[in-house]
């Protein structure tokens, strides 16, 4: 990467790419395979400080920003995008929350054990019925003395099966009138357990479930944010969310291309390299062409949210938006640079194509992205 970063920024970037091309590189095929979540993987991020990348020292974090982050992510996804899942809603989807929404006792309680990877956290927003409609979901929270009682079941969860805190959004009635709020519940609350383990496509390193609510009894303590204001708490927190899901998909493009490269320089056809073909020139140069593209966008709206923009929501849906489908064009061409040797599981690129899917799904599909760009420019 050689985006002009300060010291620190780079000197984390670079430690992020060693973390991942020794650790990770080496068993990603076989998690991939073997649908294994590594957690050891992820608290080793977490104690060399990157699951609180965004977050003040005071709460655990390295306080890096959003632009190291986003740096990082791009050489973790590199290399397993599972993982990068992982981290990206660690840092951007829960700390994040819990940062700007959380109550005192909330931050010192929760924040420097995520830093440091010691809790692992998950974002409970969808379900089977309320996926790009999260308003219609149908889980409750009711008030009951001095608590909450939760009833109902989040499907879809990252991280759901290693969680330690899950920040769950829920139904509630506010003198009369429906709303929804966040709640903070951990692991080991009576009431709340994990369901189904999801058998995934892609980033099959990382753990997608359901999450089940049966009469779970929360204190009053545990609501995060206002109450009623959950489904703003939600939204906000995802334009971050944006960010490292498209430094994810950057990663996976930027590892396609430089199989693509290395492969067309290797491989022989009509007594000379692939790569002196013009049209597989033309296949490399656009696909080099769109991942530089997609990492401008990706740095230029970090470097908006750390230089404390209020709303990016426009900017974070365009780049979630145009990251995703640049990875689809490239991992596409990706396979066919690398012809049928690119359709079999011993080459990266395989692993990258199916991984790369996902990114133009979760956190809002490349539809709600559209409709969140047409709706900010007509007001
Ligand atoms: C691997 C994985 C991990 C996930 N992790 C999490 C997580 O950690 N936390 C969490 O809360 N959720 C998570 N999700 C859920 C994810 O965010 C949803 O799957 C996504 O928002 C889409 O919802 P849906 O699957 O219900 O699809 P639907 O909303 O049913 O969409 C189906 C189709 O209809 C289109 N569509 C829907 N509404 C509109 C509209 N208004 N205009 C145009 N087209 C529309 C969609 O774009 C899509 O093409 C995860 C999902 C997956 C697969």
């Amino acid at each position: 990467m050689d985006f002009e970063l300060s010291d620190d920024q780079r000197m984390a970037v670079e430690e992020a790419r060693r973390f991942a091309v020794e650790k990770l590189g080496p068993g990603a095929a076989e998690r991939d395979e073997k649908a294994e979540v590594d957690v050891k993987l992820l608290k080793q991020l977490g104690e060399l400080g990157y699951l609180g990348m965004t977050l003040p020292e005071a709460y655990g974090g390295t306080a890096l920003g959003a632009v190291a982050y986003a740096g990082s992510m791009i050489e973790i996804a590199k290399m397993d995008a599972g993982v990068a899942v992982a981290m990206s809603v660690q840092n951007s989807l829960v700390n994040d929350a819990i940062e700007h929404f959380g109550t005192e006792a909330q931050k010192a309680e929760y924040l420097p054990k995520l830093a440091a990877g010691e809790w692992i956290g998950c974002f409970s927003l969808t379900e089977a019925g309320a996926g790009s409609d999260p308003a219609s979901m149908r889980t409750t929270a009711v008030k009951d003395g001095d608590g909450y009682v939760l009833n109902g079941t989040k499907n879809f969860t990252t991280n759901g099966a290693i969680a330690d805190a899950v920040i769950v959004f829920t139904r509630v009635d506010i003198g009369g009138k429906p709303g929804i709020s966040a709640f903070l519940v951990k692991k080991g609350t009576p009431g709340f357990s994990v369901g189904k383990h999801e058998n995934k496509m892609g980033i099959r390193s990382s753990s997608t479930t359901e999450m089940v609510f049966t009469k779970c009894r929360v204190p009053k303590e545990a609501l995060l944010g206002e109450e009623g204001k959950g489904l703003k708490i939600a939204l906000t927190t995802l334009d971050g969310g944006r960010i490292g899901i498209a430094a994810q998909a950057v990663g996976i493009a930027e590892a396609a291309l430089e199989e693509s490269v290395r492969y067309a320089k290797e491989r022989t056809q009509f007594g000379k390299p692939i790569g002196e073909l013009e049209g597989i020139q033309f296949m490399l140069a656009d696909m080099a062409t769109d991942v530089e593209l997609a990492k401008t966008m990706l740095f230029r709206v970090a470097w908006m949210k750390d230089s404390g923009k209020k709303r990016y929501t426009k900017e974070a849906a365009m780049l979630k938006l145009f990251a995703s489908e640049m990875a689809h064009r490239v991992c596409h061409k990706a396979i066919q640079v690398h012809g049928g040797y690119g359709f079999m599981k011993e080459f990266k690129v395989e692993r990258l194509y199916r991984d790369q899917r996902i990114t133009e799904i979760y956190e809002g599909t490349s539809e709600i992205q559209r409709y969140v760009i047409a709706r900010n420019l007509l007001g």
